[in-house]
């Protein structure tokens, strides 16, 4: 199951979507540790990683609101597992990218994402 759909698509009372869930939030916990924050930046479609929070309430926003749109990249969290000044050109074209047109909405997560998995390929 591909993040499109259990983040977008299967209902948040799914248990798919909350056993799911529970692996983003050990992403997210682990990704606060190691940066030695004491919250954690809220991707639920309110906070749009613009505010910080504890992980209950981040699980809480994630469960009740769902996660903002074109987040399938946890970029926020940890995912990329690199310096900030090599992430920083990656995530910029895919922020834009994310906040274009919504009817190509699905094209643009895709197109994402291949970004984002010819990053992964070029690192590795
Ligand atoms: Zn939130």
């Amino acid at each position: 199951m591909d993040r499109i759909h259990w983040m977008y698509r299967l209902k948040r009372s799914d248990d798919r979507y909350l056993a799911r869930l529970v692996g983003f939030l050990k992403a997210a916990e682990e990704n606060r540790v190691k940066n030695e924050e004491s919250y954690i930046w809220c991707p639920c479609v309110d906070c749009k990683n613009c505010q910080k929070s504890v992980y209950v309430k981040v699980e809480e926003h994630l469960i009740f609101r769902g996660f903002m749109p074109d987040y399938t990249c946890w970029s926020i969290h940890g995912e990329i597992m690199v310096g900030h000044n090599e992430t920083s050109n990656i995530q910029r074209p895919a922020v834009r990218l994310a906040h274009s047109n919504s009817s190509v909405h699905t094209t643009n997560i895709l197109h994402v994402w291949m970004i984002f998995l010819k990053f992964m390929r070029e690192i590795v």
